[in-house]
């Protein structure tokens, strides 16, 4: 089977198994397992940011992150596609009571102009304004990677204006090894990160929330009522630690994939349209009449899997489970498929 419906569909390698199985632990929610402190420390230091806070998933450590950056009653501002609109099963309304301001940015991008333009004033008829999400790479867009004078940009505006800023970077490394920038110069732009280590990591689960001392410490609270905290999860942090070792780099072999898959997409008859590959994520649009459900019916046939993204759209998502000789087969198979 050739499994490309996401990056989180990877299953851990022997050698991460190893080291999950040597792990030191200890009650997390003392705060005193030990690999979980190792892997809260290096990510914060790698990111330029103060702690870190060890979490189920990246939904929570974005929920959490909403959460502790506002007051019921607030408005968040994020992008139109972002994750924490689309896909949080509306938890921003649900866990911390805000009210969205959707912007229609360039692939899920958006500039300082057009957060200057979405803030309420301050006068009681409107909620307040109190945080900015930007995700980087912007999943709903096919991967697409933030210019990062765009962020800077925005960084300063909003320290400016003392409005928190927040990074959904569920696939932040696979951002970073495209634009170039250095980890700490890039986290440093951020009031809170989200890491993922489940996506192109490999990991089989966890993410990282990111911070200052007292941000950290609320979330601390806030992970505890969303029922997050958990024990001896050293072992989830080893396979994080081990993936930051040696899972990085190989991200780049993902990205050559991707690209490869858009370039042999972009000649079939029967595609009418493909994103740019900016990383990992490949999203293409079928020729009129086509839909989604029955291409990905003709890939299951081919013992390939994929997900329909919107009624004439498909996506393909490359990772550490998908070989080149996956690559390989699966374009054979895109050439042998009539429609
Ligand atoms: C996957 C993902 C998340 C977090 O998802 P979980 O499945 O909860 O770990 C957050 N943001 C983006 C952009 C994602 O792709």
């Amino acid at each position: 089977m050739i499994d490309l419906r996401s990056d989180t569909v990877t299953r851990p390698t022997k050698g991460m198994i190893e080291a999950m199985m040597k792990a030191k632990t200890g009650d997390d929610v003392f705060g005193e397992d030990p690999t979980v402190n190792e892997l809260q420390e290096r990510l914060a230091s790698e990111f330029a940011q103060e702690a870190g806070l060890f979490c189920p998933s990246g939904t929570m450590t974005n929920q959490i992150a909403i959460n502790v950056h506002t007051r019921p009653g607030d408005e968040v501002i994020c992008d139109r596609l972002s994750h924490i609109y689309n896909y949080e099963g509306g938890g921003i309304a649900r866990n911390s009571g805000c009210s969205v301001r959707l912007l229609n940015g360039e692939r899920g991008r958006f500039g300082v102009e057009a957060v200057k333009s979405n803030i309420n004033p301050s006068d009681s008829h409107y909620s307040r304004t109190s945080l900015v999400c930007i995700e980087d790479t912007v999943n709903k867009a096919g991967g697409a990677v933030y210019d990062f004078e765009q962020i800077k940009a925005l960084s300063s505006f909003c320290k400016t204006l003392e409005l928190p800023f927040h990074l959904d970077g569920a696939r932040v490394v696979n951002a970073l090894l495209e634009n170039g920038v250095d980890w700490k110069t890039y986290g440093g732009q951020f009031d809170s990160i989200s890491v993922c280590l489940s996506k192109g990591l490999g990991t089989p689960g966890g993410s990282v929330l990111l911070g200052s001392r007292d941000f950290i410490k609320e979330a601390h609270r806030t992970r505890k009522v969303m029922g997050g905290g958990m024990r001896q999860v050293g072992i989830l942090a080893a396979a994080g630690l081990y993936a930051l070792d040696h899972n990085v780099e190989r991200m780049r072999e993902d990205h050559q994939r991707a690209r490869q898959l858009g370039k042999s997409l972009s000649d079939l008859s029967w595609v009418s349209q493909v994103e740019d590959v900016d990383t990992n994520i490949v999203i293409f649009k079928l020729r009129e009449g086509l839909l989604a459900v029955d291409c990905m019916e003709a890939l299951k046939k081919e013992d390939i899997f994929a997900l329909p993204f919107g009624i004439d759209q498909m996506r393909f998502v490359t990772h550490l489970d998908y070989s080149e000789s996956d690559l390989n087969a699966t374009i054979e198979a895109l050439n042998r498929l009539k429609f």
